[in-house]
């Protein structure tokens, strides 16, 4: 309210919606040809192992996702069950078996694990050209300092996803919330890599919205509903929402929102990832991408521009 009146603003424009189920199709496509042309002039099919311990429903969808996803693109997958109750030994073994399976070129082990496996032992025991998550801590030193890594999925859709929609990152101010070694840590190197200038903000930093309004580029990686607010975001800046929140909607159904409020931000932003539709189609897509990237380097086949 100014004075008596009451001043009504239409936002001035509406932000581009960054389409990430089409980008990802795309993606997935242009995969699908690089495996037919490796089994062509090679005879090799990239396969991937997913490992998923117990029945966590969630664990359960994310794992016939990629399952069929694998197929779709012409690779090979190979799919493990286990009960709940397996030991760590009993997963450090089937890890070991597909460490040295020459057909297997990537492993993901679905998280999470249950209470009595130690998450980071199994990380740790995965062979690290195989490491599709790219979580193990050789590949996480590797993309830190610039070597030829396996990339973490999420972090490196969200790049793709920059890119596509901005195309030289060089020189914009970067601000990534959530610091995790899943995404946010990642996801700052990347966008180094990139030449951006890049701050990383979290749970301890004072005025957070300042200092996501400092942002060209505005990644959200925290895991709490429509936490960023649309006074957060510099005018024309482009926004890219990692989270998923499951929340009650209206008639008590549940329904999914990301870490940033989208209706407000994207009435400021230039462009902006929606949830869902946004970067979670990515994660599978890229995770494809890296098996066939493993692939090609375990063999000494060039790799794929993918
Ligand atoms: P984590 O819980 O591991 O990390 C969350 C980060 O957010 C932490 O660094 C934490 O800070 C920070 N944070 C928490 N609260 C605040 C706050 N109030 N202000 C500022 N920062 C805060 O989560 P993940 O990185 O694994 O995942 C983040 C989100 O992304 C989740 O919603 C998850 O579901 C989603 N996700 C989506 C994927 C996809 O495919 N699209 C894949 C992976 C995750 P601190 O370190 O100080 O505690």
């Amino acid at each position: 309210r100014l004075g008596e009146y009451t001043v009504m603003t239409e936002p001035s424009s509406t932000s581009r919606i960054i389409d990430g189920k089409a980008f990802a199709a795309g993606l997935r496509r242009r995969i699908a040809e690089a495996v037919a042309a490796i089994k062509a002039a090679h005879g090799v099919t990239p396969g991937l192992a997913v490992v998923l311990v117990g029945e966590d429903p969630a664990s359960l969808v994310y794992v016939r996702s990629k399952g069929r996803q694998t197929l779709e693109a012409g690779m090979n997958g190979f799919e493990h069950r286990l009960p709940a109750e397996t030991s760590e030994r009993q997963l450090l073994d089937l890890i070991d078996q597909l460490n040295r399976d020459r057909a297997v070129h990537g492993i993901l082990v679905q998280l999470p694990l249950p209470p009595q496996i130690d998450e980071q032992a199994v990380i740790d025991a995965i062979n690290p050209a195989k490491d599709v998550d790219g979580f193990h801590v050789i590949n996480a030193g590797r993309l830190a300092t610039g070597g030829k890594a396996m990339i973490p999925c999420t972090p490196l859709g969200c790049l793709m996803l920059l890119k596509g929609t901005l195309g030289d990152l060089s020189g914009l101010e970067a601000v990534v919330v959530g610091r995790s070694n899943i995404v946010g840590k990642p996801m700052a190197q990347l966008l180094l890599g990139a030449n951006c200038t890049v701050t990383v903000a979290h749970s301890r930093t004072r005025d957070l919205p300042e200092v996501c309004r400092r942002a060209d580029i505005l990644v959200a990686a925290v895991g709490r509903p429509e936490m960023i607010r649309g006074d957060w975001i510099r005018p024309g800046a482009t926004v890219v929402d990692v989270g998923i929140n499951r929340i009650e909607g209206a008639g008590g159904k549940t329904r999914l929102v990301g870490d940033v409020a989208f209706e407000e931000a994207r009435a400021v932003a230039g462009a902006i990832t929606p949830v869902p539709g946004g970067v979670g189609p990515m994660t599978i897509a890229v995770l494809l991408r890296n098996t066939v990237i493993a692939c090609c380097r375990q063999n000494d086949i060039a790799e794929p521009d993918l």
